[in-house]
């Protein structure tokens, strides 16, 4: 058995502390990685809170993880020891339903086996993530990851580059749209990113007036301040797409009255209740609403390789293990710029 050393939430209302625990040695087709970094996600807030249903306590979060290969089982052939490798959202999931199949493991039929708060399929031990010293992982659901890059800001794309990529390439958005991109954390400024890098008309949709000059550093072609009234009307019916990444209850009528006819909203954000769908809205300019849930193994990996390629990382505040606290306290109130990610070297 392999000790490793972690943060964990021990229940829904108490600040993380210190864990250890145990993880098997590897087996034949898995990977152990020493992990580096490891982002922090606003859903590792939320499944820690209990926001979305049961949790399995102690709960180590942490689902955006890169670091490097310790060990390789007998059969592994695609990592070599010492190499990059990067950790997702899930680590395992059917292999055999029309998901899995179509490299969509996301949405496998029997469930994803999340990276955090889940079960190892076919047993009762609980999957712990990357706010911990090292992680096994099958090799079918480890990533490729650059050495050109600096992997700090690598760790976010695990997810929040994933999350946003992949429903952004769905739609096919590109050169002749215009995209709002709702709320600028982890996920929305990464979501700017790409809508820039794709060709799109990117304004960013912020209801934090401090983030104007942050939007256009970071490409954005305008900023629009969603608590003034005047700027909500004078947007009425101009955008072609909404990137909604906002993790708090909120109004989803006021913004899709941003989209023209046949406009998407794209909901990535996940608040803990369940929101209003305004019919009338929708009818009236036959716009539509769809979700999107993170990525498949394989384009996380050509989302991971864009980024090499294109010089993509995600824009980070590094921290210690200990400042998990109020890193997800400054989360709550949207001050994040715009990832906090955990230097895994100060638990050791
Ligand atoms: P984050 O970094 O905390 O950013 C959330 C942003 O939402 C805030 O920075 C803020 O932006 C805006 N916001 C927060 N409260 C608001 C309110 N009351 N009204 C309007 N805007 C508000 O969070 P994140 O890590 O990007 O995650 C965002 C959401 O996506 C979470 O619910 C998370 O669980 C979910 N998520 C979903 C997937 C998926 O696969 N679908 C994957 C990862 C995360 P401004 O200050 O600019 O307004
Ligand atoms: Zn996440
Ligand atoms: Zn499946």
């Amino acid at each position: 058995m392999i000790p490793v050393k972690a943060y964990a939430a021990y229940d829904a209302t108490n600040p993380l502390k210190p864990y250890t625990f145990e993880r098997k040695e590897v087996g034949p087709n898995q990977v152990q990685i020493e992990i580096l970094y490891s982002g922090v996600c606003h859903s590792d807030i939320h499944t820690a809170k209990g926001d979305w249903g049961p949790v399995n306590y102690p709960l180590v979060p942490g689902h955006e993880i890169v670091g490097r290969i310790v060990a390789v089982g007998s059969e592994v052939s695609k990592f070599k020891v010492g190499e990059l490798a990067g950790v997702g959202c899930f680590v395992d999931s059917c292999r055999t339903c029309p998901s899995c199949q179509s490299g969509e493991e996301q949405f496998c039929d029997e469930g994803m086996t999340g990276t955090y708060n889940s079960v190892e399929r076919g047993t009762n031990i609980p999957t712990r993530g990357g706010y911990s010293t090292s992680i096994i992982v099958d090799e079918n659901y480890t990533l490729h990851v650059s050495e050109k890059l600096d992997i700090k800001g690598v760790a976010p794309l695990l997810c929040a580059g994933i999350t946003t990529y992949s429903p952004l390439r769905y739609l096919k958005v590109g050169k002749g749209h215009k995209v709002g991109v709702l709320g600028l954390g982890g996920l929305g400024h990464m979501a700017v990113k790409f809508a820039v890098s794709f060709g799109a008309e990117v304004t960013m949709l912020s209801h934090s007036p401090s983030k104007e000059a942050d939007a256009k550093k970071l490409g954005a072609h305008h900023f629009a301040l969603t608590s003034d009234p005047e700027t909500m009307k004078s947007l009425a019916n101009s955008f072609d797409f909404i990137l909604n990444t906002v993790s708090a209850k909120h109004d989803h009528d006021a913004y899709l009255n941003l989209l023209r006819t046949n406009g998407t909203m794209i909901v990535v954000g996940a608040p803990p209740a369940p929101a209003e769908i305004p019919v009338f809205t929708l009818i009236m300019k036959r716009r539509s609403i769809i979700g999107s849930l993170i990525g498949g193994i394989k384009e996380t990996q050509e989302m991971l390789d864009y980024c090499a390629e294109h010089n993509i990382t995600s824009e980070v505040e590094v921290i210690d293990m200990s400042y998990i606290n109020e890193a997800y306290d400054r989360m709550n109130k949207s001050d994040v710029k715009y990832r906090f990610v955990i230097d895994m070297a100060s638990l050791k």
